[in-house]
């Protein structure tokens, strides 16, 4: 049969095209979008951030690792940078205490600077807002477009085949596999790998495997013209309880005051109260004045209940590969976490780089999630 794969991913965000591009190497392998175009969802609407010190463990540890990557992708894989830096401010702001210390408890590379110096480099941060500011150097700008089309090219030049417009409506267990109906037409594949996102659970349910209790956050993002000699090079700046941040991006800057607020998976927009909240305190910590909004949008950030992303076959059910709850973190990890996922998709050992960097797969693995 014309439509029988080794493995079928359902999603073509990051996750799905990262490690589908790892995959098709050496398996026959289809990815199925519910979408007519791949990357609408979470991953067309990140802040395309680089952050080695923002994430729970796991994910730190798959945001180094996948540095060299961003650094020097293979010949071709990109046709300009997928990385250009951008240094962080972490500021402390009044009773922020407990927050610096669990940041500095993670983090590597951090440098503690002078409020004076701060303001060299964001000269509008007013002199009394921050207690104490630490720089991050090893951050950036990712170029999150090329990134997700390198991968689709790759997994094409393999011999992949991406379905737009065909998400699962139905999955049914076979003896030897899955079968997937969609708008498209009917799928099998022996492993079936989800990858959808903010709708994880969804699919699970409908595969009959048990939910991990997967939450979508609504995260909103303004956007806002600014008025100020030599800002696109002003650092990513937030402060430590993560109440607000900001930075240059395409001649405006982007703001938000890091909402979460959980909802059901949907086509998300902003909340216009969020964006409000996040100017409010952009001009509470600088001197900018905000006068009106140039555009905005929301996404969904997706977490289960210990924050870590879930990646490895569903204790009950070997065909079934769990590749959601990247969080906020999706972007900065997916070089690292698609080979780790390909590897254990293939029930091969993780790349010994990334267990180097310190990844468990204890605090990964889907069975965390279960009292079996
Ligand atoms: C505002 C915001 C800012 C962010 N900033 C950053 C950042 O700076 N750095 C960073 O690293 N990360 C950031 N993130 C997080 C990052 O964007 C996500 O972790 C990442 O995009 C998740 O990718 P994904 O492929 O899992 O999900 P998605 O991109 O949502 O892909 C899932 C896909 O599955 C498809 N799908 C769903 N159901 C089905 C079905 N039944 N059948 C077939 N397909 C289906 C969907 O259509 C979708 O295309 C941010 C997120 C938001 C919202």
């Amino acid at each position: 049969m014309d439509n029988q794969f080794d493995i079928i991913i359902l999603g073509a965000g990051i996750a799905g095209a990262s490690v589908a591009a790892h995959l098709a190497q050496t398996k026959r392998v289809a990815i199925l979008e519910m979408e007519d175009r791949p990357g609408y969802h979470t991953t067309g609407r990140s802040a395309a951030s680089y952050e080695p010190n923002y994430g729970p463990k796991p994910m730190l540890a798959l945001t180094r690792a996948s540095a060299p990557f961003f650094k020097a992708p293979p010949e071709g894989f990109a046709d300009g940078p997928l990385l250009v830096h951008r240094p962080s401010l972490f500021l402390e702001a009044e009773g922020q205490e407990a927050f610096t210390e669990k940041l500095l408890s993670a983090s590597a590379g951090l440098e503690e600077i002078s409020i004076a110096k701060t303001r060299d480099y964001f000269p509008v941060l007013r002199p009394d807002y921050a207690k104490r500011s630490f720089l991050d150097n090893h951050t950036g700008d990712l170029d999150v477009d090329l990134l997700h089309r390198g991968y689709l090219r790759l997994f094409k030049v393999a011999g992949g085949m991406l379905m737009n417009h065909a998400g699962a409506t139905a999955i049914e267990r076979e003896a030897k596999g899955w079968r997937i109906t969609t708008p498209q037409g009917k799928f099998a594949c022996t492993t079936l790998v989800n990858a959808a996102g903010a709708w994880g659970d969804v699919v699970a349910k409908m595969a009959g495997v048990a939910a991990v209790g997967l939450t979508p956050k609504r995260r909103s993002i303004g956007v806002i013209p600014i008025d100020y000699a030599g800002f696109e090079v002003w650092p990513m700046v937030t402060d430590n309880a993560e109440t607000w941040y900001a930075k240059p991006q395409s001649g405006k800057m982007i703001v938000s005051s890091a909402d979460a607020t959980p909802v059901e998976p949907h086509d998300a927009y902003a909340d216009d109260m969020a964006i409000a909240e996040g100017i409010e305190r952009l001009m509470n910590a600088t001197t900018l004045e905000v006068t009106h909004l140039d555009h905005n949008w929301g996404g969904l950030r997706s977490f289960v209940s210990d924050g870590n992303p879930v990646v490895g076959y569903d204790p009950a059910d070997h065909g079934f590969f769990w590749l959601i709850g990247q969080g906020g973190y999706g972007i900065q990890s997916a070089p690292a976490l698609s080979r780790t996922a390909a590897t254990l998709i293939l029930d091969e050992d993780i790349p010994a780089d990334v267990a180097e960097a310190g990844l468990n797969l204890a605090d990964i693995t889907p069975a965390r999630l279960r009292s079996l």
